[in-house]
């Protein structure tokens, strides 16, 4: 296309803008979170993955944090792909597989956790891929990287990020 005939024309975002929340406690977090990080970016077609600096943060189990776990390291990416929600979930259990992960027990300690935050606008309530994520509202170690990344922020059905992490403090 010629050069007057593009002016004035922004290329057409591709693909679904997807937020992947990524922590690990166990082994060298930061290694882990790195690897998994190029992993991501690596995956077939998908693109302008933005990362935020990752964050120290207490483990949480099922009964609540828990001081005397290992802490984590927790960052977010955002990106965009064309990969379907669930094929986009088996790619990141896959690189958590590559990463060792061991599911001893359910919200237990593990060298990669991968969760999908929000897919676009979609909305599911499978408890295979629960859109966007149930907990992400609660969780400072997701808010904050991705507020970190994106301050206008909005989690599907919850509203503005920053007004969810100011209601986590007792702001709100
Ligand atoms: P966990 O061991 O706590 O990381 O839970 C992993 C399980 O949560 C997997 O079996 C996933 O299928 C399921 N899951 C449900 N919704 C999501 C989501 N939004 N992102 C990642 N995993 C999810």
């Amino acid at each position: 296309m010629s050069r007057r005939l593009a002016q004035g024309f922004a290329p057409a975002a591709w693909g679904t803008p997807v937020v992947v929340a990524l922590g690990a406690n166990l082994g060298d977090r930061a290694a882990t979170l790195r690897a998994a990080i190029d992993e991501l970016r690596a995956l077939p077609l998908t693109g302008d993955v933005q990362v935020a600096e990752p964050i120290a943060s207490v483990a949480v189990k099922l009964d609540g944090p828990d001081a005397a776990a290992p802490q984590y390291l927790n960052t977010v990416a955002i990106l965009r792909t064309r990969l379907a929600p669930t094929v986009l979930l088996d790619a990141l259990h896959e690189i958590e597989n590559r990463h060792g992960r061991v599911r001893v027990e359910r919200w237990g300690d593990r060298t990669l956790d991968l969760d999908i935050i929000a897919y676009g606008e979609v909305t599911s309530a499978d408890p295979d891929l629960t859109l966007p994520h149930p907990h992400a509202a609660a969780r400072a170690f997701v808010l904050d990287p991705w507020l970190a990344l994106d301050p206008d922020a909005v989690l599907p059905g919850s509203g503005r990020v920053d007004v969810l992490r100011a209601a986590l403090r007792g702001e709100g």
